[in-house]
């Protein structure tokens, strides 16, 4: 009887076992898989129904948490695939909004690299932009600017109120971050920026359309530039400036090249007086082109002049004066402000007279980088 019995279990429990196993075979399997992968097995059956055993190769976080926590998007799952997981609250959520707007796995990976997550919505909230990518590793990015470089990217700020405004033009990722940075997403004289004296001291001070110095502000230590380089003797500058103004024209003629100053330092009353004698004559939108408001003029620094030729005339783009000035006038701290083809970027038109003081090493700088002096501030 006992023995009848043994020998019936060993014939059941086999069966019993080989049932267990053939019946949990997937499970199984799907165990060790996600034992072998580090996947959910929720996410080894995604691939499984969906032909993306070929995922099954990487471990990637963000694609297995979509899965595990029901956010996957069937559309992304190469998006999930390349994004590098972040441990930030909703982050498969914030995945999603970015790929729905357009954004790319590289550039999702970007933005959590370059940009604070409470400032993500910023991005989400707008429309795609297809250089965001790219200018938010620039390090002259600005993350409190994010908005504005993203309606500047996307055309709804196009330097529009500018004369000088150019139609369809199309900026890089450089662009962008440099124009907003210098403002010129607003508009002329918006940006109510008093400097203080001291501010207004240095030699590198950026005056423009955009930071006005006090009425009030007379440079400390004006000097006239010598008789023999000026065209009368109220030709004054920064005494630095003046100097360097003296050698740089001493040095042009011994190679045959006059240079004289025409208008150098001008106070704020007399820039006032100018200014509006030019609405008078050209009426206001024309004059705006070529002369500063009163306060807004780099002449009332001590470190702008504008330059004569031999015939006491302001130097024009064909004079030799020009070429010679152009080669040569960084090595003595001046550049040319107001270049030809910027003039939507400086606001003024092109002034091949008009060389602005900075200094020989940042002239030298300015020169090389071959960005205007708004620019340059804008990166560095
Ligand atoms: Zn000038």
């Amino acid at each position: 009887m006992l023995k009848k019995r043994k020998k019936y279990l060993l014939i059941i429990i086999p069966f019993i076992i080989v049932s267990i196993i053939y019946l949990n075979y997937n499970n199984i399997t799907l165990y060790l898989k996600s034992i072998t992968t580090g996947y959910n097995i929720k996410a080894i059956k995604v691939f499984e129904e969906n032909n993306l055993e070929n995922k099954i190769n990487r471990y990637c976080e963000t694609l297995d948490e979509a899965i595990i926590q029901n956010k996957y998007n069937p559309k992304f799952i190469n998006i999930y695939y390349y994004v590098n997981y972040q441990d930030i609250d909703n982050f498969i959520d914030l995945v999603n909004k970015l790929a729905t707007i357009g954004y790319n796995a590289n550039d999702i990976n970007a933005i959590f690299a370059n940009i604070n997550p409470k400032n993500i919505p910023i991005i989400i909230k707008n429309s795609y932009d297809k250089n965001l990518g790219e200018y938010i590793k620039l390090d002259y990015f600005d993350e409190e600017k994010l908005n504005r470089y993203i309606n500047f990217s996307n055309n709804k700020e196009k330097l529009s109120y500018s004369i000088f405004y150019v139609q369809n033009k199309t900026y890089n990722a450089k662009d962008i971050v440099t124009f907003v940075n210098a403002n010129l997403d607003k508009e002329y004289y918006s940006n109510d920026i008093i400097l203080t004296d001291e501010e207004s001291n240095k030699i590198n001070v950026l005056v423009n359309k955009y930071y006005q110095l006090e009425s009030t502000f007379v440079p400390k230590d004006l000097t006239p530039i010598e008789s023999i380089y000026a065209r009368n003797d109220s030709q004054l500058l920064q005494k630095e400036a003046a100097t360097a103004f003296n050698q740089m024209c001493s040095d042009a003629k011994l190679e045959n090249i006059k240079l004289y100053s025409g208008s150098a330092y001008r106070s704020y009353e007399y820039q006032s007086k100018i200014y509006n004698e030019y609405i008078k004559k050209d009426g206001l939108a024309q004059a705006e082109t070529y002369s500063a408001r009163p306060g807004y003029s780099e002449h009332q620094l001590g470190l702008a002049v504008d330059i004569m030729n031999s015939n006491w005339s302001y130097v024009n783009k064909d004079d030799i004066e020009y070429s010679w000035l152009i080669t040569n006038a960084h090595k003595y701290g001046f550049i040319l402000r107001y270049p030809e083809n910027k003039e939507y970027i400086t606001g003024y038109m092109f002034e091949p007279w008009h060389y602005r003081y900075l200094g020989i090493e940042l002239a030298t700088k300015v020169y090389n980088s071959g960005l205007t002096y708004d620019e340059y501030k804008a990166r560095y």
